[in-house]
């Protein structure tokens, strides 16, 4: 049938190691022709404070992927049978200007939504959510942000620049891209800089669970009280603890595990999510790709919930 999705190639046919790498051995948007769902590299990490490298996230993630299997367990789903998703590929950003890496991005993603796909992002440091995020309210409106994350993300700025990995959720609150008052934040936690450092988070609006406050039941509450739609999930695997995570930027004692962040995502499948992203694998801190096949795992599931989306 000529409107059947294309799925991924047949891994009982062609062994997962062989051919050439998208996501979840998906076809890439040229073959597809059309996206329902399209992932979106975003290889950019000049923004960030500390230890470098997520800009190979994507291809990591990408070679992860490969054992993924066409049916979603615990969703109930065919994410791949029920709706078109294609790898979109790379965005090809300036490695070294933050402006013209973002704008790259924003261009690349803004074109996906105008041909009505719902985006999954795959960083990068944190800072290329911004971009994504503009290109997902400029299509949709202001967003509801679900973000998951050892950080607030809501400093005013490092080393006197504005937008950086640690700045971006301040700048997409001030832009009115999200919607803070709507918008919760899970797993922040780690030293701060000052004692008013959640304060100041608090008063630009965001809702928080900390993750030592972390139980499934509480945060299930804060997303129902909380987010509204448009909903844009924003995951940095730092907000998983450095043992299920260790390949990242800026990592965290003290962190969810990966069933516990796997958990809250599963409790989002009623939710209208517009587009999310997944940053700040670094594969150089990855020896053994623990983090990234948690990250193919968690970006499984995003697609997932926004191909159920995108069937509403
Ligand atoms: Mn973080
Ligand atoms: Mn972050």
């Amino acid at each position: 049938m000529a409107d059947q999705p294309v799925g991924p190639l047949d891994s009982l046919r062609y062994p997962r190691y062989a051919g050439i790498r998208t996501f979840a051995r998906l076809p890439t948007l040229e073959q597809a022709g059309r996206a329902d769902v399209a992932i979106l590299g975003a290889p950019y990490d000049g923004a960030t404070s500390f230890r470098p490298g997520a800009r190979f996230g994507p291809s990591a993630i990408r070679e992860a992927s490969v054992l993924l299997r066409p049916y979603n367990e615990p969703l109930r789903m065919a994410p791949f049978a029920e709706a078109q998703v294609a790898d979109a590929g790379d965005a090809g950003p300036d490695p070294i200007d933050v402006g013209a890496a973002h704008a790259a991005i924003q261009a690349a993603a803004g074109d996906l939504h105008a041909a009505g796909a719902r985006v999954l992002g795959l960083g990068g440091d944190h800072s290329v959510a911004l971009p994504f995020l503009r290109a997902a309210a400029e299509r949709h409106g202001t967003l509801s942000l679900l973000q998951l994350d050892a950080h607030t993300d809501t400093w005013d700025e490092y080393y006197g620049h504005k937008v950086t990995h640690g700045t971006i959720m301040r700048r997409a609150a001030e832009e009115g891209v999200i919607d803070p008052r709507a918008s919760l934040q899970v797993g922040l936690r780690g030293p701060l800089y000052a004692e008013t450092d959640l304060e100041e988070n608090a008063e630009l609006g965001f809702n928080t669970v900390l993750a030592r406050e972390f139980e499934l039941e509480r945060v299930v509450g804060a997303i129902g009280a909380t987010l509204r739609p448009p909903v844009y999930v924003s995951f940095d695997i730092d907000c998983l603890d450095p043992a299920h995570a260790p390949g990242t930027g800026t990592p965290e004692a003290g962190g969810l595990t990966s069933r516990e962040a796997l958990s809250v995502l599963r409790s989002l499948v009623a939710l209208d999510i517009v587009s999310a992203d997944l940053v700040e694998v670094s594969p150089p801190y990855d020896p053994a790709g623990v983090t990234a096949n948690a990250a193919a795992a968690i970006a499984y599931d995003l697609l997932s919930l926004l191909v159920r989306s995108s069937r509403r």
